[in-house]
């Protein structure tokens, strides 16, 4: 299928093409196990992500910058409180895309196309990815709204970890490099442009080095047979049994140890 952004977000599209959040889905982050059932629970339309604050606000911030927020705005009436003014989180989302606005050389990295859909056969199998904000033969930007750039995160065997390869903003930067220069020929650089929703917006643009990239893409291409292969029902889907999705449809079988409360993370 030809993909729009009508229907990049489909289940059809998502089971015709991987991406890098059904590729976390099933293989994990630093921060986050992977759920096998729950990625194949998603693609068969058991399961669907709730639409949290944190993900509406980015998504108004997106919308902005691709000048599309009346819209993003109508279609989320749940955004007003019943007088009808914005709720206090969107205030907020208002006031990061003003303090992005004063800064020029974040705006620089935002004025590329937007929400751009490229698609390539990687490592056997097509892929998809949309650009934030993608300047041709220049580089490529995603734009994170986070609660903060700085907090670090705890991560067992690896000690304190940065939010970029905490979620796994380190693999997004690989995939979305290596399709682009699939379809360019151009091997291009990769940057988060971020904005924290503290009470005073903190603002920078990072780079993600070249070998972090490489070393995720060479774990991106040992993971993807196991994926096809999950996705065309070939082997059994392992639980995380930590997800919303497994605690919902978990059922107990005997009584566990304190020691596996912990689990990996
Ligand atoms: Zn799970």
């Amino acid at each position: 299928m030809i993909l729009t952004s009508e229907n990049y977000y489909m289940q059809e599209a998502n089971r015709e093409y991987l991406s890098v959040s059904q590729y976390k889905d099933f293989c994990g982050t630093l921060g986050k196990p992977p759920c096998e059932e729950l990625a194949l629970a998603k693609l068969n339309g058991e399961w669907e992500e709730e639409m949290t604050t944190p993900l509406l606000i980015g998504s108004y911030v997106d919308s902005h910058f691709e000048g599309t927020l009346d819209l993003f705005r109508a279609q989320h009436p749940e955004i007003y409180t019943k007088q009808g003014s914005l709720k206090t989180d969107y205030k907020k989302a208002d006031e990061i895309i003003n303090r992005i606005e004063k800064d020029e050389l974040f705006m620089k990295y935002m004025s590329g196309k937007k929400q751009v859909i490229m698609t390539a056969d990687m490592f056997g199998v097509p892929w998809k990815i949309k650009m934030d904000s993608y300047i041709e033969d220049i580089c490529i930007v995603d734009l994170k709204v986070m609660k903060s750039l700085r907090e670090s995160h705890y991560v067992r065997d690896y000690g304190l970890m940065d939010f970029i390869r905490y979620w796994g903003y380190d693999i997004q930067a690989a995939v979305y490099q290596k399709i682009v220069e699939i379809n360019t020929g151009k091997q291009l650089p990769f940057y988060i442009a971020a904005a924290s929703k503290e009470k005073e917006t903190d603002i920078e643009i990072i780079q993600i080095p070249q070998e972090w990239m490489d070393d995720r893409l060479m774990e991106v291409q040992k993971n993807v047979p196991k994926i096809v292969a999950l996705k065309n029902g070939e082997i059994c889907p392992i639980r995380c049994e930590v997800c919303d999705y497994c605690k919902r449809s978990k059922v107990l079988t005997g009584a566990i140890w304190p020691d596996n409360l912990l689990g990996e993370i």
